[in-house]
């Protein structure tokens, strides 16, 4: 058996292989250690291995889920092996013979399918990263567990965005993608989640090959066109499936393409800024996604986060949704029916899935049968109105699913489902004839069990005699050891009752008439369950030929879901329906932070103080506004900046605002540098992680962008800082030309107002009262002119000494500020001019040429004049 274990260990190095041994799976050697480590569970022994010990833990087979779950939750990988033979074969071969295994499935964190390690709410994505060398990349991604299959090319620079966007459980790579130095920083970055595969996986030229193969097609016609890395990204995901899965074929939807700009595009840095799925430490707690979450389905709020993380550029298209909203809005009443109707809808994708891999039980067809049942009785309702577009195509989807099949999964299954198939019991009666024979032979077996028992206590007069059942034995006549002479005392009795065991304190006996009803009753049982187990296959094998309407459907009840849940969040939270179209106005009135409203609400702190916001053109084909916002710590800032940017999410992605009224011109970008996150692990200081991520806006930014900034220059000296502000400020205005707000707490860069046009000063006010300050979180027109700091580290609770000597401190600094060269920038002179005046002694006058330029009168020169006195003033040098 160990050589058998080592064997098919050798074949999956990188994973802990869960042998099956009767009811438990067992681990051996460093996997058993790794197991018992990650899953408190004790470590044993067993046999030797080279004169070693071998370390041996197991879980139990009924309870290996709950444990896989914790192993990939760790990291890990695991290859089940299961015996792929009766051993009754085995023993065929030779007393010695051992039980043929097979590794019938890897479990890995992309692929899972299994309920319990699933979250209902979130998809989980094995992604595949294509590259075609002088074609770029693309990314392509599957959800298993519902069978959606992207695909998508990507632009330059766009690699970590587009993978943050997808946000994978688990990447595969080619090998040599894995090795490529220019790659390292990104897949440091996700860490485990890279998963470096063999090349061979990506192999374009034979990728429209194995793709056709798994959709069981000739040719790809009629799937669109793929570029070559797509194709490679595509036949990656494809191969991965098939390598994990083994024999199973997940009943994947042919792969669609995401074009290219149709999503808004927002960087990796700042999606994790911005906390949409989750915040920075990693919660869903505090995130955007949890704030605005009201849908009751899991297939709803998956595609809530979907339209969260990639918020729509084409007006028309928002519109199309915000329609859909606006419907449900209009009708809390049919909104509310519809949404009780929708609670009862299970997770049909997922079952779908998981009878389509031979996982499933009596459980998911019945999933599948509730599904039907509610897409039937939404249809329904939805004909009682008249739809936008987008409601209209979901009722379409509701209406052609297969009448037939929920006909017959009614018909078919009982009411109590077991979990198991093996179990059976879960075909309802009247539906097969046979099968209703077969129980009831079984159950009026059991019952002339109950006679013959009440016979025998009459007859011997044992009141405690008993007819019972076990595994082992099957049924036996019992009783206690001191009536047992009753039954072998006489040579009659001896001859009927048979002698089965003897216990410590009871004797088991049988009778010829018990062992041929024995036999009935199990024959009869078993018969029962192999009809049962036909007919779930019969009805597996239609649930899953119509898998694409029942995937339409769940898309289109996920629709209903999530239009009805955003109606309820406007409802509830007092949003807007923005105005959102193809200007570059960005005008939020009275906007508030979705998140920040909501806890402090929940802290029963003072409410949320609205601001506005407004950087649309001042004139007509101008481009938009830069705020300039300044004002103390604590006073607002970054929640000003960021609940600018969220509500531009929201705007693009079809939902309602937090705000008074909002129109946002389409957002093609959307940068933000905001928070210190430190990225320390990779070896990179905060400044260097400001500066880079600070370098990708000035980069890439453009007239439609909308840009955040929350103090650059923060991570160095303050010269230094200051000037790489101003720098890029003056860029922003003057190159990228998109609208932004950026937050600074150099006030000396409100002089620049007077030189950018578009640039306007505001700053968050504080009162101050008694030597402290009070924030009043109210954003205004205006420049701040001091920063509160020490009073800010007064609230902080600093040593009182402490605060007294820096007020001291700071009093003397301002008292000399007008001397030092920090002073001279205020100027409205660019930077480097300064600089230059700052660094280098002023150069000597020469008063002649002075005079000769303060005579000049260019207004009453005539360009020949002009020309003179240049060639005068020349002379004078
Ligand atoms: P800054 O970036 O200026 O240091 P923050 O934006 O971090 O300030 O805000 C500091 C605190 O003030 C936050 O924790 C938040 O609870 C509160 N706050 C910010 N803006 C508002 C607002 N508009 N209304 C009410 N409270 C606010």
């Amino acid at each position: 058996m160990m050589e058998q274990f080592i064997e098919i260990k050798m074949a999956n190095p990188d994973s802990l292989l869960f042998y099956r041994m009767g009811d438990f799976y067992e681990l051996f050697f460093a996997d058993a250690e790794i197991a018992a480590r990650t899953l408190g569970i004790t470590l044993t022994r067993r046999g030797k291995h080279m004169g070693e010990d071998i370390p041996m833990c197991g879980v139990p087979v009924h309870a290996a889920d709950d444990y896989l779950q914790k192993l990939i939750a760790a990291g890990h990988r695991v290859a089940v092996c299961e015996q792929v033979e009766d051993p009754a074969e085995a023993r065929k071969r030779g007393s010695k013979s051992v039980v043929r295994r097979d590794v019938i499935r890897l479990v890995t964190p992309g692929t899972l399918t299994e309920e319990k390690l699933l979250d209902p709410a979130t998809s989980n994505h094995l992604a595949a990263l294509g590259r075609v060398r002088g074609e770029g990349y693309a990314l392509a991604w599957a959800d298993m567990s519902t069978g959606d299959f992207r695909v998508a090319a990507l632009g330059e620079g766009a690699l970590a965005a587009e993978i943050a966007r997808v946000d994978p459980r688990e990447l595969v790579v080619a090998d040599p993608l894995f090795h490529d130095p220019d790659l390292r920083p990104l897949f440091d970055v996700l860490g485990r989640v890279v998963n470096p595969q063999p090349a061979s996986l990506f192999d374009s030229a034979a990728a429209a090959d194995r793709i056709g193969r798994f959709f069981g097609v000739g040719a790809l016609d009629g799937f669109g066109q793929f570029s070559r890395a797509e194709l490679s990204a595509i036949a990656g995901v494809i191969a991965y499936v098939e390598k994990t899965q083994i024999e199973g074929r997940p009943p994947l939807e042919r792969p669609r393409r995401e074009e290219n700009g149709a999503a808004m595009y927002i960087d990796a840095a700042t999606r994790a800024n911005l906390e949409l799925l989750r915040t920075l430490s990693g919660s869903r707690d505090g995130s955007l996604l949890k704030s605005i979450d009201r849908t009751v389905t899991g297939g709803g709020a998956r595609l809530l986060a979907d339209r969260l993380t990639a918020p729509l550029t084409d007006p028309r298209a928002i519109a199309a949704r915000q329609d859909s909203v606006a419907f449900f809005l209009d009708d809390p009443d049919f909104s509310g029916r519809l949404r009780a109707l929708l609670k009862a809808a299970p997770d049909m994708p997922r079952a779908l899935t998981r009878l389509a891999l031979d996982r499933g039980g009596p459980r998911d067809l019945g999933a599948i049968r509730a599904g039907l049942v509610a897409a039937g009785e939404a249809a329904a309702l939805l004909d009682e109105a008249i739809l936008p577009g987008e409601l209209e195509a979901a009722r379409g989807a509701l209406r052609s699913l297969p009448q037939a099949l929920g006909d017959h999964l009614a018909r078919a299954l009982g009411e109590d489902l077991p979990l198991l198939k093996r179990d059976g019991g879960f075909v309802a009666s009247g539906y097969h004839g046979e099968l209703d024979e077969m129980r009831a032979l079984r159950d009026q077996s059991r019952r002339v069990i109950a006679a013959m028992q009440a016979d025998l206590i009459e007859e011997t007069g044992i009141r405690s005699l008993k007819i019972r059942h076990n595994n082992v034995l099957g049924y036996y006549i019992e009783v206690t050891a001191n009536h047992q002479g009753s039954l072998n005392g006489t040579p009659e009795a001896k001859a009927r009752f048979i002698h089965r065991q003897t216990m410590a304190s009871a004797m088991r006996f049988t009778t010829t008439e018990l062992a041929e009803l024995e036999s009935r009753i199990a024959n009869a049982a078993g018969r029962a369950l192999e009809i049962e187990l036909e007919i779930f296959a019969v009805l597996v094998a239609e649930t899953v030929a119509a898998a694409e309407a029942i995937r339409a459907a769940a898309e289109a009840l996920a629709v209903l879901d999530v239009s009805a849940a955003l109606a309820v969040l406007a409802e509830a939270e007092n949003w807007t329906r923005p105005k959102v179209d193809d200007s570059l106005a960005f005008d939020i009135a009275a906007g508030r932070h979705a998140v920040v409203e909501q806890a402090l609400r929940r802290q029963a702190a003072d409410p949320f103080v609205a601001n506005d916001c407004d950087l649309s053109p001042e004139t007509d084909g101008g481009d938009g506004a830069i705020w300039l916002l300044t004002g103390p710590n604590m006073g607002g800032k970054s929640t000003f900046l960021r609940q600018n940017a969220l509500i531009a999410i929201l705007a693009q992605m079809g939902a309602w605002v937090p705000a008074a009224s909002a129109h946002v011109g389409v957002v093609d970008r959307l940068f933000s540098r905001v928070g210190a996150s430190d990225d320390l692990a990779r070896g990179r200081s905060t400044f260097m992680v400001e500066m880079v991520e600070t370098a990708a806006i000035l980069n890439q930014a453009g007239p439609r962008s909308l840009v955040i900034l929350d103090e650059i220059g923060r991570g160095t000296a303050t010269f230094d800082g200051l000037s790489i502000a101003w720098a890029a400020l003056e860029f922003l205005h003057d190159k990228n030309r998109c609208r932004a707000i950026f937050a600074t707490h150099f006030h000396e860069m409100n002089a620049l107002t007077a030189r950018l046009p578009r640039l306007h000063s505001v700053t968050v006010k504080v009162r101050e009262w008694n030597g402290e300050v009070i924030f009043l979180h109210e954003v205004a027109r205006g420049a701040a002119d001091r920063s509160y700091g020490v009073q800010v580290a007064r609230l902080a609770g600093l040593p009182e000494a402490v605060v007294e000597r820096a007020r001291e401190v700071l009093g003397k600094l301002e008292a000399g500020e007008t001397a030092s060269p920090a002073a001279r920038l205020a100027d409205d002179l660019p930077l480097f001019s300064a600089a230059v005046r700052v660094e280098k002694p002023a150069p000597k006058k020469d008063d002649a040429l002075e005079r000769a330029v303060a005579d000049l009168l260019p207004d009453e020169m005539t360009p020949r004049e002009a020309l003179d006195a240049l060639y005068r003033l020349k002379a004078l040098v």
